[in-house]
């Protein structure tokens, strides 16, 4: 039997995804950019199948393609072939190279063999590279994908004048979630720099021709001005204490970083668009003042029909923080709340946004898998469960409706356009609750309700 006290040391069914893929994923989110992978073929063609799934589009990412040979002499001549190959083909703005289990087991030096390789480089206007170490066997999607940002912005952003412009680092959330935000900071009146920006690349127009490298993303400009930029906000509670893209940006020009969790629900929302008047001295445009009183509005007229259920959340570490912050203030108690990262800061996140809204506290499991999450949810006999679609099989065992937040989403349809942030996002997540529920209960009653 596999348990927390067991020297079982194996993991199945992760709750956790590859950590070069969400590098590959924040690289997307670059204007111009193209992710590569310095692995195997086989790491490129399984993360490009399982992004696709979720967003629906295209998502080229390009490889050294190392062999059996590679990881005995080292796989720097590839390395430096593939980015070759990418600038002619592609005309990439920038290459984001992470690294994969192959190659930091075989300790490629990344750094090293790019500098060599613009050394060797004879053509002008070559792109940048920027490199980041993501061994799979130690981490998750989502440390991939702030190292990425962090590691765009160690090697882009320059220092200057300060401008009236603010930095959003929001972590890796969805393309409607992303475009909601933009149209929050227009309404304040605030230029902003998003960073990463998948709005486009992940979620774009139907086009006649493919693009090789998808419009949209962060323009690269933009990303040199962050450090001239007057303030940076950025999204995430169990980021706290890292030195992240934000705190980089602060310490070495100086721009003052807002550390905020991920505004799901009322009070996280509330703090994001406290933060917001204040910076832009302006109060809060009536549009979202509206949406903010519909939400509260709603929040009372769904309360009788969720008040007091059990949830499973299971996910990305901020994510299902965000999640729990918003089911508690919603009636609903979180009994267990799971995720396959280990940061160390879950049960504190949790506590904190929690306060005493919970008749008792949840479970906080780090470092979880879907095994372990079965395991312990088993006693607890959960009415529903919020994560992504890897969660299904759990749900159908308990006969449980599953939420579909988050990536990813491989069994329904619309994984990019699930808004989960703000005023706005809180309603849609109440809306399907509250039917999630009802569902339920017209499913389960021999009385056959039309009317609940
Ligand atoms: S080998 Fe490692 S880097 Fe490649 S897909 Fe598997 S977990 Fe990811």
């Amino acid at each position: 039997m596999k348990n927390h006290e067991s020297p079982y040391i194996s993991t199945t069914n992760a709750c956790k995804l590859c950590k070069p893929l969400g590098a590959c994923l924040a690289f997307r989110g670059i204007e111009g950019a193209v992710p590569f992978l310095h692995g195997s073929q086989g790491c490129a063609t399984y993360m490009r199948r399982y992004v696709i799934s979720h967003f629906r589009e295209p998502m080229d990412i390009a490889s050294s393609s190392l062999g059996e040979k590679h990881a005995v002499y080292g796989g720097g001549p590839n390395l430096k072939q593939g980015l070759k190959n990418v600038m002619t083909k592609y005309g990439a703005g920038l290459i984001g190279v992470a690294s994969t289990c192959l190659t930091e087991t075989i300790g490629d030096d990344l750094p090293g063999i790019v500098r060599e390789f613009r050394r060797e480089l004879e053509e002008p206007g070559a792109p940048e590279i920027v490199t980041v170490s993501t061994p799979s066997y130690s981490g998750t999607h989502m440390e991939g994908f702030h190292a990425a940002v962090k590691a765009v912005v160690a090697k882009l952003a320059q220092g200057g004048e300060t401008s009236e412009a603010i930095n959003l680092l929001p972590g890796f959330i969805s393309p409607a979630d992303i475009r909601y935000l933009k149209e929050i900071l227009a309404d304040f009146g605030l230029p902003g720099i998003i960073l990463p920006d998948i709005s486009e690349t992940l979620d774009g127009p139907a086009q006649l021709d493919y693009d090789k490298i998808p419009a949209g993303g962060t323009p690269l400009n933009a990303i040199k001005a962050m450090g001239s930029s007057r303030a940076t906000l950025e999204f995430g509670r169990t980021l706290f204490a890292e030195e992240t893209a934000g705190r980089l940006l602060e310490a070495r020009f100086g721009v003052p970083c807002r550390p905020l969790g991920l505004p799901i629900g009322l009070r996280e929302t509330d703090e994001f668009f406290h933060v917001l008047k204040e910076v832009a001295g302006r109060p809060i445009p009536e549009k979202h003042a509206q949406e903010r009183g519909r939400l509260i509005d709603a929040y009372v007229d769904g309360h009788k029909y969720i008040f007091n259920k059990r949830a499973v959340v299971y996910g990305e570490e901020d994510l299902v923080v965000g999640l729990v912050s918003f089911l508690a203030e919603i009636g609903v108690n979180p009994v267990l709340v799971a995720s396959g990262g280990r940061s160390g800061r879950l049960a504190q996140a949790v506590a904190d946004v929690i306060g005493d809204l919970l008749p008792e506290p949840p479970l906080v499991r780090e470092g979880m898998d879907f095994y372990e999450i079965a395991a312990e949810a088993e006693a607890l006999k959960p009415d529903l469960l919020v994560g992504h679609s890897k969660g299904y099989h759990l749900a159908k065992h308990w006969q449980a409706p599953l939420v579909r937040v988050g990536f990813p989403i491989h069994d329904r349809f619309g994984g990019p356009r699930t808004l989960h942030l703000g005023y706005r996002g809180a309603q849609n997540l109440l809306d399907r609750i509250v039917n999630a529920m009802i569902e339920r209960k017209q499913e389960t009653s021999p009385v056959g309700y039309g009317y609940i």
